[in-house]
């Protein structure tokens, strides 16, 4: 499969090339030179064929031969070793959609560790890539990213994280590895971090490093994402109702995963985008202008991002169409207090404890649906809710009890430097 940059200023690319630069060399954001739509019976029938066959199914004209099929398909085996539970609201429409069962209990488990086996393999297909994989955190990515990278031959992993803005089991899971894992602790919000990572990008001095993204930019990243789509409609029960997702959303690699799986067939009636108060997408949605602002510090952290990176392949999906986009995509903000409520509605009504993001979604798939009846519901529930523990304890007063893969990680001792701008951050990667 080929890929062009969305800023139409460089040559198009193998899956392989764009895995191994993330961006574009005009600093495009890679996207799928086509799309084509899966057999309509395989969806008919989803629910006949396993996860593994369907992943292997969704993603495979996304890497054509650049990967063999029986090495493709062990790296979805080992990249999906667990469960995507629906679980049901009482008796209502709604469903949440667990995604945390991973090896760091956050959504992002699936794009790492199908981004680094991708890259292991290529790394052995021409031996020593020494590639530098540069990632900017504002909570779960790192672990995610850390996890699914620790001891991948060739491969250097640089996390950047705001200190003192990520929760203690985030930065446990961030900070405790070792090996190719090294973790660094910026004075200054997830934006600095993203700037500096884009710096180091653009930097020509940095060029022979091997610098690559493992944020939702890099393709190997992003478009595993579409699989949880299917595997939630594989387990609906009454398939013929209209469907609508809502998607805590931060950075929009994860709902823009969604929107390829509908591209390739998947019967998704309408998705919801449920920010928190970073609302850039809900303002540009109602005004028409897109007008990013500085990310905000909130209680769902690891969506505080004030400019999505991938809502350009959004736009790019639905032909720069701001009307069209409307017809099956809204987008709402809530509140740190709606959040909470929202979380405190989930667990009066149904026993359901979430974490803040999954609330987010909760309450974005109620504002879309109101008083409908005649639907199915799905929220993304895209962490543990033991990692938001003091938010959930405080805010449902209760219990949470703590996974053995979490309690086996607050034991781990904290390794990581602190660097305080970008030029601290160019001599690390230099000796690196
Ligand atoms: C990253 C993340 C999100 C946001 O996903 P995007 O793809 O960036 O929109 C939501 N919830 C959790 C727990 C996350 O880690």
């Amino acid at each position: 499969m080929n890929y062009f940059s969305l800023n139409n200023n460089a040559p198009k690319s193998t899956f392989k090339n764009a895995v191994i630069k993330g961006l574009a060399p005009d600093k495009g954001l890679y996207y799928p030179e086509n799309i084509r739509p899966l057999d309509p019976s395989f969806i008919a029938n989803l629910s006949q064929y396993s996860n593994k066959e369907i992943a292997y199914k969704a993603i495979e004209q996304f890497v054509g031969n650049e990967i063999d099929t029986e090495t493709l398909k062990q790296i979805v085996n080992d990249t999906l070793n667990f469960d995507f539970p629906l679980v049901k609201m009482g008796d209502s429409n709604d469903f949440s959609l667990e995604l945390f069962h991973g090896p760091t209990m956050a959504f992002k488990d699936v794009g790492a560790r199908f981004m680094a086996r991708c890259l292991g393999y290529f790394n052995k297909e021409e031996e020593n890539l020494d590639i530098r994989v540069l990632v900017a955190t504002s909570g779960d990515t790192g672990g995610a990213v850390a996890s699914g990278f620790l001891g991948v031959e060739g491969v250097k992993v640089i996390i950047l994280y705001p200190k003192g803005k990520v929760s203690d089991i985030q930065e446990k899971q961030l900070t405790t590895l070792g090996q190719n894992i090294q973790a660094l602790e910026v004075k200054g919000v997830f934006d600095d971090c993203q700037d500096m990572v884009k710096m180091a990008f653009l930097d020509n001095e940095l060029q022979h490093k091997g610098l690559t993204s493992a944020n939702s930019i890099n393709v190997a990243r992003w478009l595993p994402q579409m699989w949880y789509y299917f595997f939630a409609y594989k387990q609906l029960q009454q398939k013929e109702l209209p469907l609508y997702v809502s998607v805590p959303s931060g950075n929009f690699g994860n709902i823009c995963a969604g929107m390829v799986a509908r591209e390739l067939g998947l019967p998704i009636h309408h998705f919801v985008a449920a920010t928190n108060s970073n609302d850039t997408i809900p303002r540009f949605l109602q005004s028409g202008l897109y007008e990013p602002e500085n990310s905000k510090a909130t209680i769902s952290n690891a969506m505080d991002v004030g400019n999505p990176s991938n809502f350009v392949r959004i736009r790019k999906m639905m032909n720069n169409d701001i009307h069209k986009l409307k017809t099956i995509f809204s987008s709402y903000s809530f509140s740190d207090k709606e959040t909470k409520l929202g979380m405190k509605e989930l667990y009066k009504k149904f026993g359901y404890i979430s974490d803040p993001h999954g609330a987010v979604a909760y309450l974005g798939l109620r504002k879309e649906v109101e008083n409908n009846t005649d639907y199915n519901g799905i929220f993304l529930e895209t962490a543990h809710p033991v990692k938001f523990l003091d938010i959930v304890k405080e805010t449902l007063k209760i219990k949470v009890e703590i996974p053995v893969q979490i309690a086996a990680i607050m034991d781990g001792t904290k390794s990581t430097s602190e660097i305080k701008d970008y030029k601290e951050l160019k001599s690390f990667i230099l000796n690196s």
